[in-house]
Protein backbone atom coordinates (compact mmCIF):
# COMPACT_ATOMS: atom_id res chain seq x y z
CA UNK A 1 0.00 0.00 0.00
CA UNK A 2 1.43 3.95 -0.76
CA UNK A 3 2.18 6.18 2.06
CA UNK A 4 -1.20 7.65 3.44
CA UNK A 5 -0.12 10.84 2.59
CA UNK A 6 -0.05 9.86 -1.74
CA UNK A 7 -3.47 8.66 -1.26
CA UNK A 8 -6.68 10.29 -3.18
CA UNK A 9 -8.95 11.79 -1.21
CA UNK A 10 -11.32 9.87 -2.80
CA UNK A 11 -9.25 6.69 -2.23
CA UNK A 12 -9.12 8.06 1.53
CA UNK A 13 -12.65 8.26 1.67
CA UNK A 14 -13.00 4.82 0.89
CA UNK A 15 -10.33 3.78 2.71
CA UNK A 16 -12.03 4.96 5.68
CA UNK A 17 -15.36 3.35 5.10
CA UNK A 18 -13.30 0.49 5.07
CA UNK A 19 -11.30 0.80 8.50
CA UNK A 20 -14.75 1.68 10.09
CA UNK A 21 -16.23 -1.57 9.41
CA UNK A 22 -13.04 -3.59 10.48
CA UNK A 23 -12.95 -1.18 13.76
CA UNK A 24 -16.74 -2.34 14.09
CA UNK A 25 -16.14 -5.99 14.26
CA UNK A 26 -13.11 -5.68 16.39
CA UNK A 27 -15.11 -3.62 19.02
CA UNK A 28 -17.99 -6.37 18.48
CA UNK A 29 -15.50 -8.41 20.23
CA UNK A 30 -15.79 -6.86 23.32
CA UNK A 31 -12.28 -7.10 24.13
CA UNK A 32 -10.67 -5.92 27.44
CA UNK A 33 -7.01 -5.16 27.39
CA UNK A 34 -4.58 -3.10 29.69
CA UNK A 35 -1.32 -2.07 28.26
CA UNK A 36 -1.41 1.21 30.18
CA UNK A 37 2.07 0.71 32.68
CA UNK A 38 5.36 -0.88 32.70
CA UNK A 39 3.87 -3.87 34.84
CA UNK A 40 5.79 -7.45 34.75
CA UNK A 41 3.35 -10.20 34.05
CA UNK A 42 2.27 -13.18 36.38
CA UNK A 43 4.98 -15.59 34.46
CA UNK A 44 7.40 -12.76 35.37
CA UNK A 45 6.53 -12.60 38.98
CA UNK A 46 6.42 -16.48 39.26
CA UNK A 47 10.45 -16.56 38.32
CA UNK A 48 11.27 -15.07 41.81
CA UNK A 49 8.81 -16.75 44.42
CA UNK A 50 11.86 -18.46 45.33
CA UNK A 51 12.22 -15.06 47.19
CA UNK A 52 9.59 -16.89 49.46
CA UNK A 53 11.39 -19.62 50.53
CA UNK A 54 15.18 -18.56 51.26
CA UNK A 55 14.30 -17.28 54.35
CA UNK A 56 11.22 -19.33 57.12
CA UNK A 57 11.07 -20.06 60.99
CA UNK A 58 14.04 -21.89 60.77
CA UNK A 59 16.94 -20.01 58.52
CA UNK A 60 19.65 -18.11 60.18
CA UNK A 61 18.16 -14.40 60.47
CA UNK A 62 21.58 -13.27 61.06
CA UNK A 63 23.69 -11.31 58.20
CA UNK A 64 27.42 -11.71 57.36
CA UNK A 65 28.50 -9.49 59.67
CA UNK A 66 26.46 -10.27 62.72
CA UNK A 67 23.18 -8.67 62.35
CA UNK A 68 20.51 -10.23 63.52
CA UNK A 69 18.35 -8.93 60.83
CA UNK A 70 14.87 -9.23 62.78
CA UNK A 71 15.39 -6.20 64.96
CA UNK A 72 16.16 -2.71 65.15
CA UNK A 73 19.30 -0.67 63.65
CA UNK A 74 21.62 -0.46 60.15
CA UNK A 75 20.36 2.56 58.82
CA UNK A 76 22.43 2.25 55.20
CA UNK A 77 21.72 -1.64 54.61
CA UNK A 78 23.31 -4.92 55.73
CA UNK A 79 26.30 -5.21 53.89
CA UNK A 80 25.78 -7.86 51.52
CA UNK A 81 23.06 -5.96 50.65
CA UNK A 82 25.20 -3.05 50.05
CA UNK A 83 27.56 -5.33 48.35
CA UNK A 84 24.45 -6.32 45.91
CA UNK A 85 23.62 -3.21 44.91
CA UNK A 86 27.07 -1.60 44.77
CA UNK A 87 27.71 -3.92 42.00
CA UNK A 88 24.13 -3.94 40.52
CA UNK A 89 25.14 0.45 40.12
CA UNK A 90 28.36 -0.25 39.11
CA UNK A 91 30.16 1.77 42.18
CA UNK A 92 31.85 0.57 45.34
CA UNK A 93 30.25 -0.47 48.49
CA UNK A 94 30.98 3.16 50.21
CA UNK A 95 28.89 4.86 47.47
CA UNK A 96 25.91 2.82 48.13
CA UNK A 97 23.23 3.66 50.79
CA UNK A 98 20.21 1.13 50.94
CA UNK A 99 16.81 2.51 51.04
CA UNK A 100 13.61 1.03 51.59
CA UNK A 101 10.92 -0.65 48.80
CA UNK A 102 11.09 1.36 45.55
CA UNK A 103 13.34 4.18 43.66
CA UNK A 104 10.60 6.27 42.71
CA UNK A 105 10.19 6.83 46.71
CA UNK A 106 13.93 7.65 47.26
CA UNK A 107 13.89 10.55 44.34
CA UNK A 108 11.03 11.62 45.66
CA UNK A 109 12.55 11.66 49.49
CA UNK A 110 15.99 13.26 47.97
CA UNK A 111 13.61 16.29 46.06
CA UNK A 112 11.67 16.77 49.34
CA UNK A 113 14.66 17.05 51.14
CA UNK A 114 16.40 19.39 48.55
CA UNK A 115 13.25 21.70 48.99
CA UNK A 116 12.89 21.38 53.01
CA UNK A 117 16.38 21.73 53.61
CA UNK A 118 18.95 22.38 51.06
CA UNK A 119 21.35 20.54 49.56
CA UNK A 120 24.98 19.67 51.30
CA UNK A 121 24.29 23.05 53.15
CA UNK A 122 22.91 25.12 50.13
CA UNK A 123 19.46 27.38 50.68
CA UNK A 124 16.61 25.10 50.88
CA UNK A 125 14.93 25.47 47.00
CA UNK A 126 11.63 26.26 48.78
CA UNK A 127 13.47 29.61 50.31
CA UNK A 128 14.48 30.47 46.52
CA UNK A 129 11.83 32.04 43.98
CA UNK A 130 11.86 29.86 41.07
CA UNK A 131 13.31 26.34 40.79
CA UNK A 132 13.24 24.38 37.82
CA UNK A 133 14.22 21.00 36.04
CA UNK A 134 15.39 19.96 33.03
CA UNK A 135 13.38 17.00 31.43
CA UNK A 136 14.16 15.11 28.36
CA UNK A 137 11.03 14.05 26.25
CA UNK A 138 9.32 11.70 25.79
CA UNK A 139 10.36 10.69 29.50
CA UNK A 140 8.80 9.36 32.56
CA UNK A 141 5.62 10.28 33.94
CA UNK A 142 6.03 9.40 37.18
CA UNK A 143 9.32 11.94 37.23
CA UNK A 144 7.30 14.62 35.87
CA UNK A 145 4.82 14.23 38.48
CA UNK A 146 7.17 14.49 41.48
CA UNK A 147 8.58 17.99 39.95
CA UNK A 148 5.15 19.25 39.29
CA UNK A 149 4.38 18.14 42.79
CA UNK A 150 6.84 20.31 44.47
CA UNK A 151 5.63 23.39 41.94
CA UNK A 152 9.13 22.74 39.87
CA UNK A 153 9.11 24.28 36.58
CA UNK A 154 10.24 22.15 33.69
CA UNK A 155 11.65 22.77 31.10
CA UNK A 156 11.31 20.04 28.25
CA UNK A 157 14.75 18.90 26.35
CA UNK A 158 14.67 16.62 23.19
CA UNK A 159 15.75 13.33 23.85
CA UNK A 160 17.75 12.14 20.55
CA UNK A 161 18.71 9.01 19.68
CA UNK A 162 22.09 9.41 21.59
CA UNK A 163 20.63 10.95 24.77
CA UNK A 164 19.12 14.70 26.05
CA UNK A 165 20.32 17.59 23.34
CA UNK A 166 23.58 18.11 25.68
CA UNK A 167 24.29 21.09 23.70
CA UNK A 168 20.78 22.46 25.09
CA UNK A 169 21.17 21.07 28.75
CA UNK A 170 25.13 22.21 28.68
CA UNK A 171 24.29 25.66 27.36
CA UNK A 172 20.66 26.07 29.82
CA UNK A 173 22.84 24.80 33.14
CA UNK A 174 25.59 27.01 32.73
CA UNK A 175 23.39 30.06 32.13
CA UNK A 176 20.62 29.41 34.81
CA UNK A 177 21.10 29.18 38.72
CA UNK A 178 18.08 28.24 39.06
CA UNK A 179 18.15 24.64 37.29
CA UNK A 180 19.05 22.75 39.93
CA UNK A 181 18.32 18.85 38.24
CA UNK A 182 17.86 16.78 35.17
CA UNK A 183 15.86 13.65 35.14
CA UNK A 184 17.23 10.92 33.14
CA UNK A 185 16.36 7.03 31.74
CA UNK A 186 20.28 6.56 31.00
CA UNK A 187 19.82 3.06 29.68
CA UNK A 188 16.56 1.85 28.24
CA UNK A 189 14.66 4.81 28.62
CA UNK A 190 11.13 5.19 29.52
CA UNK A 191 9.78 5.16 26.96
CA UNK A 192 11.67 5.26 24.05
CA UNK A 193 14.41 2.76 24.91
CA UNK A 194 17.20 4.96 23.93
CA UNK A 195 20.47 4.43 25.84
CA UNK A 196 23.09 6.93 26.12
CA UNK A 197 25.89 7.60 24.17
CA UNK A 198 29.92 7.39 26.17
CA UNK A 199 29.97 11.16 24.60
CA UNK A 200 26.91 12.03 26.31
CA UNK A 201 27.69 10.53 29.67
CA UNK A 202 30.94 11.92 29.11
CA UNK A 203 29.74 15.71 28.89
CA UNK A 204 27.12 15.15 31.65
CA UNK A 205 30.45 14.38 34.09
CA UNK A 206 31.67 17.71 32.45
CA UNK A 207 28.56 19.88 33.23
CA UNK A 208 29.61 23.75 34.37
CA UNK A 209 26.54 24.22 36.33
CA UNK A 210 26.07 28.17 37.52
CA UNK A 211 23.62 26.23 40.72
CA UNK A 212 26.55 24.58 42.87
CA UNK A 213 23.10 22.25 43.79
CA UNK A 214 22.51 21.28 40.34
CA UNK A 215 21.99 17.66 40.74
CA UNK A 216 21.88 14.71 37.60
CA UNK A 217 18.72 12.50 38.55
CA UNK A 218 20.51 9.27 37.20
CA UNK A 219 17.32 7.26 37.00
CA UNK A 220 18.84 3.97 36.19
CA UNK A 221 15.74 1.06 36.39
CA UNK A 222 16.75 -0.77 33.51
CA UNK A 223 20.10 -1.15 34.07
CA UNK A 224 20.53 -4.79 33.57
CA UNK A 225 16.87 -5.61 31.51
CA UNK A 226 18.36 -6.37 28.45
CA UNK A 227 15.99 -8.73 25.52
CA UNK A 228 18.93 -10.25 24.21
CA UNK A 229 21.82 -12.04 24.93
CA UNK A 230 23.53 -11.22 21.71
CA UNK A 231 22.81 -7.62 21.18
CA UNK A 232 22.76 -5.06 24.06
CA UNK A 233 23.27 -1.37 25.32
CA UNK A 234 26.37 -0.74 27.63
CA UNK A 235 26.39 2.96 28.84
CA UNK A 236 29.78 4.40 30.77
CA UNK A 237 29.32 4.78 34.51
CA UNK A 238 28.62 8.25 35.69
CA UNK A 239 29.65 8.31 39.08
CA UNK A 240 33.07 7.12 38.41
CA UNK A 241 33.01 9.97 35.52
CA UNK A 242 31.57 12.65 37.52
CA UNK A 243 35.05 11.70 39.58
CA UNK A 244 37.47 12.44 36.92
CA UNK A 245 36.03 15.32 35.65
CA UNK A 246 36.11 17.23 39.09
CA UNK A 247 32.83 16.64 39.94
CA UNK A 248 31.99 14.15 42.32
CA UNK A 249 29.03 15.30 44.01
CA UNK A 250 26.94 16.43 41.20
CA UNK A 251 25.24 13.09 40.49
CA UNK A 252 22.83 10.43 42.69
CA UNK A 253 22.52 7.56 40.95
CA UNK A 254 19.17 5.48 41.63
CA UNK A 255 18.32 1.69 41.45
CA UNK A 256 15.86 -0.54 42.13
CA UNK A 257 15.55 -4.60 42.33
CA UNK A 258 11.24 -3.70 41.29
CA UNK A 259 11.67 -5.36 37.92
CA UNK A 260 14.26 -8.03 39.19
CA UNK A 261 11.99 -9.50 42.16
CA UNK A 262 8.86 -8.35 43.13
CA UNK A 263 7.87 -4.61 42.13
CA UNK A 264 6.85 -2.89 45.03
CA UNK A 265 8.89 -5.84 47.16
CA UNK A 266 12.25 -4.97 45.98
CA UNK A 267 15.15 -3.47 47.36
CA UNK A 268 15.99 0.23 46.55
CA UNK A 269 19.57 2.48 46.58
CA UNK A 270 21.34 4.84 45.97
CA UNK A 271 24.49 5.81 44.58
CA UNK A 272 26.61 8.64 45.23
CA UNK A 273 29.76 10.34 46.38
CA UNK A 274 30.63 9.94 49.91
CA UNK A 275 29.68 13.58 50.62
CA UNK A 276 26.00 13.19 49.46
CA UNK A 277 25.21 9.56 51.01
CA UNK A 278 26.33 11.47 54.05
CA UNK A 279 24.05 14.56 53.35
CA UNK A 280 20.71 11.90 52.44
CA UNK A 281 21.97 10.14 55.90
CA UNK A 282 21.65 12.78 58.18
CA UNK A 283 17.81 13.21 56.85
CA UNK A 284 17.22 9.67 56.76
CA UNK A 285 17.99 9.16 60.55
CA UNK A 286 14.78 11.09 61.34
CA UNK A 287 13.12 9.15 58.70
CA UNK A 288 13.73 5.65 59.84
CA UNK A 289 15.73 3.05 62.28
CA UNK A 290 16.62 1.18 59.68
CA UNK A 291 14.90 -0.24 56.08
CA UNK A 292 13.17 -4.07 56.38
CA UNK A 293 16.88 -5.61 56.62
CA UNK A 294 14.99 -9.48 56.12
CA UNK A 295 13.70 -8.14 52.82
CA UNK A 296 17.59 -7.19 51.87
CA UNK A 297 18.44 -10.84 53.57
CA UNK A 298 16.23 -12.85 51.39
CA UNK A 299 17.15 -10.64 48.39
CA UNK A 300 21.26 -11.85 48.75
CA UNK A 301 20.57 -15.30 49.71
CA UNK A 302 18.20 -15.90 46.57
CA UNK A 303 20.30 -14.00 43.80
CA UNK A 304 23.73 -14.98 45.58
CA UNK A 305 25.76 -12.09 43.60
CA UNK A 306 25.23 -10.54 39.94
CA UNK A 307 26.02 -13.34 38.01
CA UNK A 308 22.68 -14.41 39.97
CA UNK A 309 21.20 -11.65 39.02
CA UNK A 310 21.93 -11.76 35.47
CA UNK A 311 21.26 -15.48 35.10
CA UNK A 312 17.80 -14.26 36.59
CA UNK A 313 17.53 -11.24 33.81
CA UNK A 314 17.56 -14.18 30.76
CA UNK A 315 14.61 -15.57 32.48
CA UNK A 316 12.74 -12.55 32.15
CA UNK A 317 14.23 -11.92 28.70
CA UNK A 318 13.02 -15.05 27.25
CA UNK A 319 9.19 -14.28 28.84
CA UNK A 320 9.43 -10.00 27.46
CA UNK A 321 11.29 -10.83 24.50
CA UNK A 322 8.35 -12.90 22.39
CA UNK A 323 6.19 -9.69 23.05
CA UNK A 324 8.29 -6.86 22.14
CA UNK A 325 8.78 -9.20 19.00
CA UNK A 326 4.99 -9.44 18.40
CA UNK A 327 4.11 -5.75 18.68
CA UNK A 328 6.91 -4.67 16.39
CA UNK A 329 6.08 -7.67 13.77
CA UNK A 330 2.30 -6.10 13.90
CA UNK A 331 3.53 -2.46 13.54
CA UNK A 332 5.59 -3.15 10.82
CA UNK A 333 3.15 -5.41 9.07
CA UNK A 334 0.05 -3.07 9.00
CA UNK A 335 1.99 0.20 9.30
CA UNK A 336 5.28 0.07 8.01
CA UNK A 337 5.78 2.82 4.78
CA UNK A 338 2.22 4.17 5.40
CA UNK A 339 3.95 6.82 6.54
CA UNK A 340 1.85 7.19 9.46
CA UNK A 341 3.48 6.79 12.53
CA UNK A 342 7.22 5.67 13.23
CA UNK A 343 8.55 3.71 16.53
CA UNK A 344 11.44 2.28 18.85
CA UNK A 345 12.84 -1.17 18.62
CA UNK A 346 14.38 -0.89 21.67
CA UNK A 347 16.80 -3.97 22.83
CA UNK A 348 15.83 -3.54 26.37
CA UNK A 349 13.74 -2.13 29.26
CA UNK A 350 9.80 -2.32 29.08
CA UNK A 351 8.28 0.06 26.44
CA UNK A 352 8.15 0.63 22.86
CA UNK A 353 7.48 4.84 22.04
CA UNK A 354 5.16 5.03 18.99
CA UNK A 355 4.99 8.30 16.90
CA UNK A 356 2.23 8.96 15.61
CA UNK A 357 1.17 12.04 13.02
CA UNK A 358 1.23 15.02 14.44
CA UNK A 359 -2.19 15.73 16.60
CA UNK A 360 -3.22 12.67 16.27
CA UNK A 361 -2.01 11.02 19.66
CA UNK A 362 -4.71 11.76 21.85
CA UNK A 363 -7.35 10.32 19.40
CA UNK A 364 -5.67 7.27 18.97
CA UNK A 365 -5.15 6.48 22.41
CA UNK A 366 -9.41 7.53 22.62
CA UNK A 367 -10.07 5.21 19.95
CA UNK A 368 -8.08 2.16 21.01
CA UNK A 369 -9.89 3.08 24.46
CA UNK A 370 -13.33 2.40 22.25
CA UNK A 371 -12.49 -0.95 21.28
CA UNK A 372 -11.15 -1.97 24.82
CA UNK A 373 -7.88 -1.03 25.05
CA UNK A 374 -6.70 0.78 27.31
CA UNK A 375 -3.12 2.46 26.82
CA UNK A 376 -1.18 4.87 28.97
CA UNK A 377 -2.43 8.03 28.63
CA UNK A 378 -1.31 10.00 25.46
CA UNK A 379 0.77 12.88 26.99
CA UNK A 380 1.97 11.29 30.30
CA UNK A 381 5.05 11.05 28.40
CA UNK A 382 5.54 15.31 28.60
CA UNK A 383 5.86 17.36 31.44
CA UNK A 384 2.30 18.92 32.41
CA UNK A 385 0.97 16.03 30.53
CA UNK A 386 1.17 18.50 27.89
CA UNK A 387 2.96 16.69 24.73
CA UNK A 388 3.38 19.67 22.50
CA UNK A 389 2.81 17.47 19.17
CA UNK A 390 0.13 15.26 20.58
CA UNK A 391 1.85 12.84 18.58
CA UNK A 392 3.57 10.19 21.62
CA UNK A 393 2.21 7.28 22.86
CA UNK A 394 3.63 4.56 24.89
CA UNK A 395 3.40 1.07 24.54
CA UNK A 396 3.73 -1.58 27.59
CA UNK A 397 3.63 -4.56 26.13
CA UNK A 398 4.93 -6.66 29.62
CA UNK A 399 1.79 -7.57 31.22
CA UNK A 400 -0.49 -8.88 28.36
CA UNK A 401 0.05 -12.37 27.23
CA UNK A 402 1.46 -13.00 23.49
CA UNK A 403 -1.85 -14.18 22.34
CA UNK A 404 -3.53 -10.66 23.93
CA UNK A 405 -0.79 -8.72 22.76
CA UNK A 406 -1.81 -9.80 19.30
CA UNK A 407 -5.38 -8.78 20.17
CA UNK A 408 -4.44 -5.24 21.08
CA UNK A 409 -1.89 -4.49 18.57
CA UNK A 410 -4.26 -5.28 16.37
CA UNK A 411 -7.00 -2.40 17.91
CA UNK A 412 -3.82 -0.33 18.08
CA UNK A 413 -3.34 -0.02 14.48
CA UNK A 414 -6.38 0.01 13.03
CA UNK A 415 -7.20 3.10 15.65
CA UNK A 416 -3.91 4.77 14.19
CA UNK A 417 -5.39 4.30 10.41
CA UNK A 418 -8.52 5.46 11.25
CA UNK A 419 -7.63 8.59 13.26
CA UNK A 420 -4.40 9.15 10.25
CA UNK A 421 -7.27 8.57 7.58
CA UNK A 422 -9.54 11.12 9.34
CA UNK A 423 -6.55 13.87 10.30
CA UNK A 424 -5.37 13.61 6.37
CA UNK A 425 -9.58 13.92 5.15
CA UNK A 426 -9.57 17.27 7.57
N1 LIG B 1 12.06 4.63 37.23
C1 LIG B 1 11.62 4.32 36.00
C2 LIG B 1 12.27 4.93 34.80
C3 LIG B 1 10.53 3.47 35.83
O1 LIG B 1 10.10 3.17 34.61
C4 LIG B 1 9.92 2.91 36.99
C5 LIG B 1 8.75 2.04 36.87
O2 LIG B 1 8.15 1.89 35.85
C6 LIG B 1 10.42 3.27 38.25
C7 LIG B 1 11.49 4.13 38.33
C8 LIG B 1 9.80 2.75 39.49
O3 LIG B 1 10.79 2.17 40.27
P1 LIG B 1 10.51 1.62 41.72
O4 LIG B 1 9.60 0.46 41.61
O5 LIG B 1 11.87 1.23 42.21
O6 LIG B 1 9.91 2.72 42.53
Amino acid sequence: MKPYSKLTKEELKKLKGQLEKQFEEVKAKGIHLDMSRGKPSKAQLDLSNGLMDVLNGDSDLVSSDGVDCRNYGVLDGITEARKLLADMSEVPERNILIYGNSSLNVMFDTVSRAMTHGIMGSTPWCKLDKVKFLCPVPGYDRHFAITEYFGIEMINVPLLPTGPDMDMVEKLVAEDPAIKGIWCVPKYSNPTGVSYSDETVRRFAHLKPAAKDFRIFWDNAYSIHHLYDDKRDVILELLNECVKAGNPDMVFKFISTSKVSFPGSGIAALAASRANIEDAKSFMKFQTIGHDKLNQLRHVRFFKDMPGMYEHMRKHAAILRPKFEKVEDVLEKEIGGLGIGTWTKPLGGYFISFDSMDGCAKAIVAKAKEAGLIMTGAGATFPYGKDPKDSNIRIAPSFPTVEELAQAAEIFVLSVKLVSVEKLLG
